[in-house]
């Protein structure tokens, strides 16, 4: 019997959003003791998130109706008064812009036909009203008209939080941060596949959490591919469409060999680093091979509060890193990145850290080397803390997809048998390609707009 419960316990931490925390529940799996601690991801846990959405603006039967509409000239904006209360200011500009009708859009792309060259971007307008399907028409000086759906224009108001809502619901930006207590979100491998809801769980999961554990997969190669397939396509590098991590005699990968891997993100060496990494557990070592990962966004945070001076020199200093060997053909990669990448709100949004491919070429001045590898080793050690770390063993079948641009992942060393050869297969996508599926779950599962 599943029991409900959220799979984050108070030590998971939400970034900010508490509409965004409850948006994700899991059950929890009770008197279960092999593999990850796990919380499986259920369709009824699915509905649960279509009534508890992350963003409201994406629940669908919320209609708007717009009350009276009126011209500022001076400002040069439209305003909207709504029936449920509340205003919203359109700019003139942005409304000419964006005509919907077919002069001015292509419909069946979606997409802007208007030019630039053909935009005033001081245009009056002659008429705004409200139509009898309360729709809003604007005939502007040349008497172009154009008509605005009401939930169209509600969805694209200008006020701060309608913005923020729009952009959470685009995105998808608020994480749960964890630590050590984490019970990875677990869903069954063949209901991903074929279930959109089970897929959209997934995905969710996926974005918010970081890390979903794929049970039932078939152990035999090729399943990594048909998982991306699910999705749209995989990421080809240097490495292969999808590539082997075996024990390999002259490996060019330290990944290839029985050794321990530190915690590391994938191959910072590229400049677009692959965005989300799956991994198929075919044959699993007799001894050692455990995995282990930790939520690099939230080290980062606390990175943060306990040595801000740290923080900086890590978000600001480039480290090179560099790639060299022959696989899916020869390469020879260099690359340029802080080991912590903000956006301009000052958001963490990447972590590119990697101990064996970072450059022994260190382009910094003489008194910033001592201080960047005193940060360096002051946000590793926060990593490497007991209560950060989430160790689990993979068996055959298993499958665990998480954000290569988040966590930072290890592997115990193992014990290598010629008889039982440890095998994975691996392979890469983008968060371009995972969040345009997610989009397209989200819209056809809950029946959105
Ligand atoms: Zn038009």
């Amino acid at each position: 019997m599943n029991t409900f419960s959220r799979f984050a316990r108070p030590a998971l931490q939400r970034s900010t959003s508490v509409m965004a925390c409850q948006a994700l529940r899991a059950c929890c799996r009770t008197g279960k003791t092999a593999g990850p601690r796990s919380s499986c991801l259920t369709s009824v846990q699915l509905r649960g998130h279509q009534t508890m959405g992350s963003a409201s603006a994406s629940l669908p039967l919320t209609r708007h109706s717009v009350r009276h509409v009126r011209a500022l000239d001076e400002e040069r904006l439209m305003e909207v008064e709504w029936e449920d209360g509340g205003q919203s200011l359109y700019p003139f500009t942005w409304l000419r812009d964006n005509c919907q009708c077919p002069m001015c859009t292509l419909e069946s792309a979606q997409a802007r036909k208007l030019l630039m060259a053909d935009l005033d971007i001081h245009t009056g307008v002659d008429v705004v009203e409200v139509t009898n399907d309360n729709k809003v028409s604007i005939v502007w000086p040349d008497q172009h008209t154009s008509v605005f759906d009401a939930e169209w224009l509600k969805k694209r108001c200008f006020s701060p939080a309608a913005r923020q809502a729009m952009q959470e619901e685009l995105f998808l930006n608020e994480r749960y941060y964890w630590d050590s207590k984490l019970r990875i979100p677990t869903a069954d491998y063949q209901e991903v596949l074929h279930d959109d809801q089970a897929a959209l769980a997934w995905l969710l999961a996926l974005r918010r959490v970081g890390i979903v554990y794929l049970k039932g997969a078939p152990a035999e190669q090729g399943q990594v591919a048909r998982l991306a397939e699910r999705i749209g396509y995989l990421r080809l590098t240097f490495y292969g469409h999808t590539w082997q991590v075996q024990d390999k005699y002259m490996a060019n990968n330290v990944a290839y060999t029985s050794g321990r891997l530190s915690l590391h993100t994938d191959y910072p060496a590229l400049h677009f680093a692959p965005g989300v990494q799956f991994l198929h557990c075919i044959t699993q070592a007799v001894e050692g091979g455990e995995s282990e990962v930790v939520d690099g966004f939230h080290m980062a945070k606390q990175l943060q509060r306990e040595d801000p001076e740290a923080f900086r020199t890590l978000t600001s200093l480039p480290v090179d890193f560099t790639d060299t060997g022959t696989d899916y053909c020869d390469f020879m990669l260099q690359s340029k990145k802080c080991i912590i990448d903000l956006d301009p709100e000052g958001r963490v949004v990447r972590i590119n850290y990697n101990n064996a491919t970072r450059n022994s070429v260190l382009d910094l001045p003489l008194h910033q080397v001592q201080p960047f590898y005193r940060a360096l080793k002051t946000y590793v050690n926060i990593m490497n803390r007991p209560e950060n770390v989430v160790t689990y063993s993979m068996q055959p079948g298993d499958l665990v997809t998480f954000d290569n641009w988040r966590l930072l992942h290890g592997r115990r060393s193992y014990v290598s048998r010629l008889d039982r050869l440890r095998h994975l297969e691996g392979a890469y996508l983008d968060w371009d390609e995972v969040m345009s599926r997610l989009r397209i779950l989200r819209s056809s599962v809950n029946g959105n707009v």
